[in-house]
């Protein structure tokens, strides 16, 4: 049997991790790192790049590129990439497949089988795009967990004989989960779950550009018309502001050129921690509301949590742990890196599925994120109103969970229903999100009201099935939802493969120097020109001698030194390829 490999499939970087002899074991990706950027890139020979390569990419031709499209998971959106166009699943299943072909490069084995990390609060539309994704990618998903539930996982596994009640903070690039959970004597339960997914370190990113282009007296839009590339490159620099002031209290913003160039001297704008930290401040209260209601569901108080556990790139603001530290009186924990705990968290679930030895005393419950019913209509006074929601899964509900309820025909002789199946928590089915309907025919015509019997089946992956059982006729429908979104049926999934089977990925064995070449041309656009003009050169005679490698002899001498050369002249300006990422500064959280 191969191996089961887990993913972490993010907004912004992707990780996948294996179960080894001691414990969860990150995997390095084809440029030696942790993190591959969520990023797919479309070349101009229609060749795709994924990762790394991409981002620079994505500097340099914007509207070749696609990021940030878990965003969109689970929708109808359309990202166009050149002269093609693509879903949030297909981009999703194409860095899907780099991921695995990383992790069958490091581990030497065919990977056919992975567990995927979803934010807790992924309804029924992005688990279902997530899981297809997975399938357009060749692998089979054996189970999705919440990311969240990963994380705590990490610590479960570590720390599986303390008796604890933890919550996970987990605030990523596009989305904020909170999950109350206990571990004691190896069995981690978690208690309540919830969380906002559209709510990230993104969008304070977005708010930064946002005010720089107040500043300059034009908008995001009209920056992204005039030049995508100038849009891009701004974004980046806001980027990069926004992780510096998690260390300084001041920082000077670079602001790019129109057209992206950052020119000899740059125009900067010196913006403070305070300042940022306000423009911050309409998303507080519902990071604040997100802790409240899944404290309140927990039936806990903030005293009662021993350890506060921060998970996602975003917590590494002082804004976030100052926050927490003030609402549970105590400093929030990060004992393992918050970009990497949901990763090993999904190997650790792969390792339980492969009956691993390192984890054959550990026990996982899970819970129902929200509540799912379906529309019903209510007798109120004289009359029967419509729009109404009947739960019949309610959220925070431990899994695996199969519940019926009774409803009935309206009319006499009413011969057919159309079952609407919901999940949110409003009363009323507008409030609610629409997952999908079952059609119910062939009730038996009868001039007394008929049974029907509604059962929802909500698996461990967090995947609903409905079935309707007709009272009299003995008659069943089954469904598993996936009506609303374009992309998830059965019968577009032969036509996906076939159309993602025509994209080639660059070449493995060359990406490497592509990736050197764009980040090199991407550095172009930030040096003076005085050094400008040398590393043009350098850049061209790169070229040159990557076409000439295989062809002439002496070719691949030529190409070895050009590279060196190249590398060593982007050191001298300060540019490292893959440098791994800082170490950063968690002594503070330590217990
Ligand atoms: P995801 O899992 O959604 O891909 P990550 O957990 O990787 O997200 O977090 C990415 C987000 O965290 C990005 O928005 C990034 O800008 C932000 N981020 C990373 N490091 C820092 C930092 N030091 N300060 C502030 N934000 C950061
Ligand atoms: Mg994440």
């Amino acid at each position: 049997m191969g191996r089961i490999i887990g993913i972490d499939l993010g907004t912004t970087h992707s990780l996948c991790a294996v179960m080894g002899g001691g414990g969860p074991e990150l995997i390095p990706n084809r440029v030696g790192t942790y993190l591959t950027p969520s990023i797919v890139a479309i070349t101009a020979d229609n060749h795709i790049l994924t990762g790394a390569a991409a981002k620079e990419m994505s500097l340099l031709e914007p509207e070749r590129c696609a990021a940030r499209f878990k965003r969109m998971m689970g929708t109808n959106h359309v990202f166009r990439l050149g002269d093609q166009t693509f879903s949030a699943i297909e981009l999703s299943s194409l860095l899907l497949k780099s991921l695995k072909r990383d992790a069958e490069a490091h581990l030497g084995t065919r990977i056919e089988e992975a567990v995927i990390t979803v934010p807790a609060y992924f309804n029924d539309h992005q688990r279902k795009a997530t899981q297809r994704a997975g399938e357009l990618a060749g692998l089979k998903v054996t189970r999705m967990i919440n990311e969240p539930t990963a994380a705590a996982l990490t610590y479960g596994f570590h720390d599986r004989h303390s008796e604890r009640r933890l919550l996970v903070f987990d605030l990523g690039g596009g989305t904020l989960d909170v999950t109350l959970m206990d571990i004691f004597e190896s069995s981690l339960e978690i208690i309540a779950t919830s969380g906002q997914s559209m709510l990230g370190g993104e969008d304070f990113t977005a708010t930064l550009l946002q005010w720089v282009c107040e500043q300059e007296g034009t908008s995001p839009n009209q920056r992204r018309a005039v030049d995508p590339r100038g849009y891009a490159r701004l974004w980046k620099e806001c980027e990069a502001a926004k992780v510096r002031l998690s260390w300084e209290q001041s920082t000077a913003l670079r602001l790019p050129e129109p057209d992206g160039l950052l020119g000899e001297e740059p125009t900067t704008l010196t913006l403070t921690r305070e300042r940022f930290e306000s423009l911050l401040e309409r998303f507080q209260p519902r990071l604040v509301s997100c802790i409240q209601k899944t404290l309140n569901d927990g039936r806990t108080q903030p005293e009662q949590i021993d350890h506060v556990i921060l998970v996602g790139g975003a917590t590494r603001m002082p804004m976030v742990a100052n926050l927490l530290r003030e609402g549970f009186g105590k400093p929030p924990l990060c004992r393992y890196h918050p970009d990497e705990v949901v990763a090993m968290g999904a190997a650790v679930q792969a390792g339980l599925y492969e009956n691993h030895v390192a984890v054959e005393d550990l026990v996982l419950t899970d819970v129902c994120p929200f509540t799912l019913g379906i529309a019903v209509s209510k007798q109120l006074g004289r009359d029967y109103r419509t729009g109404y929601f009947l739960p019949i899964i309610h959220r925070n509900t431990t899994l695996p969970v199969s519940r019926e309820e009774v409803v009935y025909t309206l009319y006499p002789n009413q011969r057919e229903v159309d079952v609407m199946i919901y999940q949110g928590e409003s009363r009323k089915i507008k409030d609610n999100l629409l997952l999908g309907h079952l059609k119910v025919t062939g009730i038996p015509a009868a001039t007394e009201e008929q049974e029907i019997f509604i059962r929802f089946t909500y698996d461990l992956s967090g995947v609903l099935e409905v079935e309707a059982l007709v009272g009299d006729s003995g008659r069943t429908f089954r469904s598993v939802l996936s009506q609303q979104v374009k992309g998830l049926d059965e019968k577009d999934l032969q036509e996906a493969l076939a159309r993602m089977a025509q994209y080639k990925f660059y070449p493995r064995d060359q990406e490497a120097h592509q990736h050197l070449l764009l980040f090199a041309e991407q550095v172009l656009a930030e040096v003076s020109s005085r050094r400008r003009d040398e590393l043009e050169r350098l850049i061209d005679a790169y070229e040159a001698a990557l076409w000439e490698a295989g062809q002439v002899e002496n070719g691949q001498t030529w190409f070895f030194e050009s590279r060196q050369k190249l590398t060593d002249y982007l050191e001298d300006l300060g540019y490292t390829l893959n440098q791994p990422p800082e170490e950063s500064d968690f002594g503070q959280f330590k217990p």
